[in-house]
């Protein structure tokens, strides 16, 4: 039988990951994976969370099983952290997940079995899982012209011109904030404009947010969001806590199903649920715990929003570093969008050759697109990739 097995291609970022360990310069730097790294290059577990945790240790009484879509506490805490009342908590099932991954994979399967005909539309570049995990369920996909590679901003004219062929019931794959790959985001004029077009079309809106808190705030990341949850009759949010309580490996995030019609909570709820029954029973609580216990202790939510403010604000004083340092030694401001992105990466818009040379002469590595992770930097960094971008000629 095992015979029968295809090879899979080797995941790009990880198969990265393995040369920067196997690379001996002392000089490298990895501007890769999609982590967050301080300073001294490590990812630490936040001080909230190390709070919560060892209150569970000490309080805690039983590890039976939770309900099948998880804590509802959790799935509360959530919905106000993304949503903030934007939207009645009545109208809205919800699931947890393993991770915000396992959110996007359980919202694509309920897409599957709602409208087997739908398409889903997403942006090129996207999340390279967003692509692999539609194929594998076999789904249809559309891409919409999102990255200009001019500019380094959004292609919006592109986007909207691709997404007026969206057909009602096709789904719409949106970036709730901090694009991935790019870093290039849309304000909330082009959201506006976005959820107008859903409207007209009755294209299905899917968020995926992965890193609210990374980009300009907790309550700002979520304001797109919030305007086309609160806009539009249908939509979907899958909620990743991997990146912004730093709890990577806990595996923890939320499916959201908003419906104005409130009458089709308890079916998508049932829905959501049985996902959740058939793919893995029930969710990973430990994750989901400590996050519900940070957000529904006063003390534990300031210290948490705090340092993660502190996180936000280091890789924005490196874009800035890092714009500054390249226009200093270009003479010219063509490097000014890695200052306009927002969250862990930016697209620098190198060939795959560039990036292959940066990390055959300069050990410097990052994802083939040209994706780079700023959090990889620090003070001593910017300069010698400044000055490796130059001299390779980007
Ligand atoms: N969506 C996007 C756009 C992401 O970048 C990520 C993390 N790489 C995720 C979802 C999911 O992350 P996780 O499963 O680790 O929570």
């Amino acid at each position: 039988m095992f015979s029968n097995l295809k090879e899979h291609p080797a995941d790009k970022i990880l198969a990265l990951m393995q040369l920067y360990k196997d690379d001996p310069r002392p000089t490298k730097i990895d501007l890769g994976v999609g982590v967050y790294k301080n300073a001294e290059g490590v990812t630490p577990v936040m001080r909230a969370v190390k709070a919560a945790e060892r209150k569970l240790v000490d309080e805690q009484t039983t590890k039976a099983y939770v309900g099948l879509a998880g804590d509802p506490a959790f799935a509360d805490v959530m919905i106000d952290l993304v949503l903030g009342g934007a939207v009645p908590r009545d109208s809205i099932a919800a699931a947890a997940t393993p991770g915000g991954t396992g959110a996007v994979r359980q919202a694509f399967e309920l897409i599957r079995m709602a409208n087997p005909s739908a398409r889903v539309f997403v942006s090129n570049p996207t999340w390279p899982n967003h692509v692999t995990i539609l194929n594998y369920l076999g789904m249809e996909l559309v891409e919409y012209r999102y990255f200009d590679a001019e500019t380094r901003g959004v292609d919006f004219d592109g986007m909207m011109a691709d997404l007026a062929d969206v057909r009602a019931g096709d789904v719409v794959l949106l970036h709730g904030c901090c694009h991935n790959p790019t870093g290039a985001n849309l304000n909330l004029t082009e959201w506006k404009a976005v959820v107008d077009l859903l409207l007209k079309t009755g294209g299905i809106p899917m968020i995926d947010i992965a890193y609210q808190g990374f980009g300009d705030g907790l309550d700002e990341d979520a304001l797109g969001v919030r305007l086309v949850a609160s806009s539009v009759p249908e939509c979907l949010i899958a909620a990743s806590c991997s990146k912004n309580f730093g709890i990577y490996r806990e595996r923890t995030g939320l499916l959201m199903a908003v419906a104005q019609d409130k009458g089709l909570r308890g079916l998508t709820q049932g829905s959501l649920n049985f996902l959740n029954r058939q793919n893995f029973s029930f969710p990973p609580d430990h994750g989901a715990r400590v996050v519900t216990e940070i957000l529904t202790d006063a003390k534990l939510r300031a210290d948490w929003a705090a340092e993660l403010e502190e996180v936000r604000l280091s890789m924005l004083d490196l874009r800035k570093q890092l714009a500054a340092e390249l226009q200093r030694l270009s003479g010219s401001d063509r490097f000014g969008f890695i200052a306009q992105h927002r969250g862990m990466f930016s697209r620098l818009g190198a060939s795959p050759e560039m990036v292959a040379r940066l990390r055959a002469e300069h050990a410097i590595y990052m994802v083939g697109d040209s994706r780079l992770n700023i959090a990889g930097l620090n003070k001593t960094t910017v300069p010698i990739l400044a000055k490796a971008i130059i001299d390779t000629g980007i």
